[in-house]
């Protein structure tokens, strides 16, 4: 078990030609000793070029990387006490199991023989492939595997697990059950774990906390409900939930009673004393709102109401997921602003129907549109 620290790194690469692609963005991390911490972001974002990093495969330009307070910058990545699970599992495929799973404790320890053969046999038995010690990969299925590449990372006892795309390559279903068992494994072994992935459902059903990164730049790090309820800046915010957040361009306007009204093609929202504390004198807004938090009921003539939380919208379609509808809203009579809304999949809307959409203030979120950066 270790503590692992990012302190400002940095990786540039520098292609053929000269020119300089900036993948990781001065990084500074602090993952807990037994932490489950994921990190996650769109492709290319530098998730992968971190996790190298961190386990020595790949040099860092700038900045330190800490296991236990030791920088282990130029620490050859087997003297590290990291163990890494790849996407494409990386199995050597002229052994079996069983020396694929002794092969990482023979390089690297001096246990005698008969302990390795033991250690990877009760390994075997806590993964559920003891069945298959003696299989060549070749003749596993992939999520057997996987399981073999998480049991290979394991049976090392490793300071850290650090996991790149570990259950990609599994269908729907595996991949829902092995999320669920890596959880509990985890939580069993308490080894700081690092894992990777784009996927954002997975970010956020798996981690203890998530960290966001764009364009090599961290955007946050938090538990997944600090990242969704209070995102720090527009990209967490659409990056993080599904169907992502709905945003509108508004600018600030002083209203005449000494309010302040949030004015968009659609929208003119009056917001609390509390919002426009927090807005100042920025003019440039950009109002969020996540698609669970939007009510809509059917139209009966009633149209917008003063303070703009209620507008009227034409449904243009629905789609049933099971336990909820997504409901995608025309607003105003133009229809020319969009938005989504998810509601409960017994409630009976249609496409077609005029209905009244309401956003109510204590859920929404203001953003300042020249730095994206959250306000309120
Ligand atoms: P994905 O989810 O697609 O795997 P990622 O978030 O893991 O993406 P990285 O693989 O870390 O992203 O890549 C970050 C950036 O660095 C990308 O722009 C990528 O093209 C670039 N990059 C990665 N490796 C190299 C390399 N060896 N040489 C040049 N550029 C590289």
């Amino acid at each position: 078990m270790a503590e692992t620290q990012l302190d400002d790194v940095r990786k540039v690469f520098t292609e053929n030609d000269g020119n300089e692609i900036v993948a990781v963005n001065d990084v500074s991390l602090d993952i807990e000793d037994g932490e489950f911490l994921v990190l996650v972001g769109p492709s290319g974002c530098g998730k992968s070029t971190t996790l190298r990093m961190i386990a020595g495969l790949e040099t860092i330009s700038d900045g330190d990387i800490r296991l236990d307070d030791r920088v282990i910058n130029d620490l050859p990545a087997k003297e590290r006490n990291i163990a890494m699970v790849f996407q494409s599992y990386a199995l050597y495929p002229h052994m079996t199991v069983r020396e694929n799973m002794a092969f990482g404790l023979e390089e690297s320890t001096d246990l005698p023989g008969d302990e390795i053969a033991t250690r990877v046999e009760e390994t075997a038995e806590m993964m559920g492939i003891d069945p298959l010690l003696d299989r060549k990969p070749e003749e596993l299925s992939g999520g057997q595997q996987q399981r073999v590449a998480l049991g290979r990372a394991i049976v090392r006892e490793p300071a850290v697990f650090l996991m790149d795309e570990p259950l990609s390559n599994l269908d729907a279903k595996l991949r829902a059950q092995m999320r669920t068992e890596l959880q509990q494994l985890q939580e069993q072994l308490e080894t700081t774990t690092v894992y990777v992935t784009h996927d954002q459902t997975e970010a956020m059903t798996m981690g203890d906390r998530i960290a966001i990164l764009n364009d090599g730049e961290l955007q946050q790090v938090g538990t997944p409900l600090e990242c969704y309820h209070e995102p720090a800046n527009v990209f967490v915010a659409d990056f993080i939930g599904e169907p992502a957040m709905n945003f509108f361009d508004v600018t600030r306007r002083d209203a005449d009673d000494d309010g302040t009204v949030l004015d968009g093609d659609i929208l003119n929202y009056t917001v609390s004393d509390d919002i426009s504390t927090a807005i100042g004198d920025r003019s440039d807004l950009v109002l969020g709102v996540r698609p669970e938090d939007i009510s809509i009921e059917r139209s009966e003539g009633e149209n917008r109401r003063a303070d703009g939380h209620t507008i009227p919208a034409t449904v243009s379609v629905v789609e049933p997921t099971g336990d909820e509808n997504i409901v995608y809203l025309e607003l105003g009579d133009d229809g020319n602003e969009t938005a989504i809304a998810t509601i409960d999949g017994m409630s009976r809307i249609d496409a077609g129907e005029r209905v009244i959409v309401h956003i109510p203030e204590d859920a929404i979120h203001v953003f300042d549109a020249k730095t994206n950066e959250a306000l309120h």
